[in-house]
């Protein structure tokens, strides 16, 4: 097939900073074009821009003026959430080839008539969550309460006064990074200090990494995802501080092999005896060192054959061309439950629309209407939460072109996300010694039944 092929790709909230979102769409869209046998001509980015803002989409712009025969994207919602967009498109006549949800064919009116469908649901998508938004921030306005429900951690309700004991021990976590500690230990150290997170969590290397790189509390106001200035708060970490955070937290290369080299399969394994949780722990005895064991001590297996046996399966099953079966729900995030609690409303009020029919309150035809409302409203969150609920550090290695060559390069505590969400891994005690890696290793896909 010739003709031109464009690829086009946004953010619309960079979560992490970084820049990740954005490059995983576009690896899934090179391999899609690739697979048609399509030659990519461009790759167009808008980072960090809402398509609902009504801001200028830099990337999208430039899109419409190149012409491309056809457009590859990850899912039309990163392409158009509103109508106007669509049209601008339908009138160039081109093709638009989703990765997540097929092909729409806007040369034909029927073509036309499910993208406007797909468009207006995402429209209003867009709005419902302004709608819900200002409704919430009416209320708790009403009841003097600030908009923001949660407190950050290292600063008061108000979001303006430092809480100075966690500043301080942000600080701290700061200079630990810098001094070339693990977000491990230090999120570990934190823990058993009884440190807890703004909302009482215990904290994890995430939510460390994340407190740390917080545009807030380097004294950045960030808006709609952007970092748009000085904020009118005070910052926690100086400039220097939080640039060499950014530097340090952001490389790729990161945590491979940090001071605290961390056990790549801790906590992902159980016990085949006791159902117990195997982790890392190092024995001097025995000439042994770096093993993986339950508490109660039933297994103790040399670690570093365990583990490249184990990243080895997962990079060999994953560059199988049926791989994206494996990708189940795995890691989550406030979207996706805010989706998911949306879900569960559409779902029962169309039980509460059946409860009146019965009840004599609505006719049929009324019940007829609101179900169907009600049913494809429930199909449009259905395929929402199914494209969200991915985790990133999967989907990376998914949509990489070589999957083993992307796993290996994800830090550690990624590898164990991807291996985590892929396999259950069950150490069984062996007896003989020198036996092979994979004796008493019982194995499982989690995505297969
Ligand atoms: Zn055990």
């Amino acid at each position: 097939m010739s003709g031109t092929t464009d690829i086009y790709a946004r953010l619309s909230l960079d979560r992490a900073g970084d820049e990740l979102g954005v490059q995983r769409q576009v690896a899934a869209c090179r391999k899609f074009a690739a697979e048609h046998g399509w030659t990519v001509r461009k790759v167009l980015v808008d980072n960090d821009t809402s398509a609902t803002s009504g801001k200028v989409r830099p990337a999208f712009e430039e899109l419409l003026k190149s012409d491309p025969e056809r457009m590859v994207v990850w899912h039309v919602d990163r392409l158009v959430r509103l109508t106007p967009d669509l049209e601008r498109i339908i009138k160039l006549g081109v093709n638009v080839h989703a990765v997540t949800a097929g092909h729409l064919d806007l040369s034909n009116p029927a073509g036309r008539a499910v993208a406007r469908t797909v468009t207006a649901w995402a429209t209003y998508e867009g709005e419902q969550k302004a709608l819900r938004q200002r409704a919430k921030n009416d209320q708790l306005a009403e009841t003097g309460k600030p908009y923001k429900c949660q407190r950050a951690f290292g600063f008061e309700r108000d979001g303006m006064t430092i809480r100075d004991t966690e500043a301080a021990e942000l600080r701290k976590a700061a200079d630990g990074v810098l001094a070339g500690r693990s977000l491990n230990a230090l999120s570990k150290d934190l823990n058993q200090r009884g440190i807890r997170t703004a909302t009482g969590k215990t904290w994890r290397t995430t939510t460390l990494k994340a407190a740390l790189l917080s545009p807030r509390n380097a004294g950045l106001r960030r808006h709609r995802g952007q970092v748009i200035g000085p904020a009118a708060w005070p910052a926690i970490l100086d400039e220097t501080t939080a640039t060499a955070l950014r530097a340090i937290l952001t490389d790729p290369s990161r945590s491979k092999r940090g001071p605290d080299r961390r056990y790549l399969l801790s906590g992902v394994m159980t016990c085949g005896k006791c159902s117990g949780p195997v982790v890392g722990a190092f024995v001097k005895d025995g000439n042994k060192g770096e093993t993986y064991r339950c508490q109660k001590i039933h297994v103790t297996r040399k670690a570093a054959p365990i583990d490249e046996y184990v990243l080895g399966l997962v990079a060999r099953r994953l560059a199988e061309p049926d791989a994206a079966d494996l990708f189940a729900a795995a890691d989550h995030g406030d979207e996706l439950a805010e989706l998911r609690d949306e879900l569960t409303g559409a779902r029962s009020r169309l039980d509460g629309l059946a409860e009146a029919f019965a009840a004599g309150d609505i006719d049929r035809q009324a019940l007829a209407a609101g179900s169907r409302r009600l049913r494809d409203r429930i199909a449009t969150l259905e395929a929402m939460v199914g494209a969200l609920a991915v985790n990133p550090a999967v989907s990376e290695v998914a949509s990489a072109e070589d999957a083993a060559e992307a796993l290996a390069a994800l830090p550690q505590d990624q590898q164990r996300q991807v291996i985590d969400a892929l396999l259950t891994i069950k150490l069984m005690p062996i007896g003989r010694r020198g036996a092979d890696v994979w004796e008493g290793l019982d194995i499982e896909w989690k995505g297969s039944k």
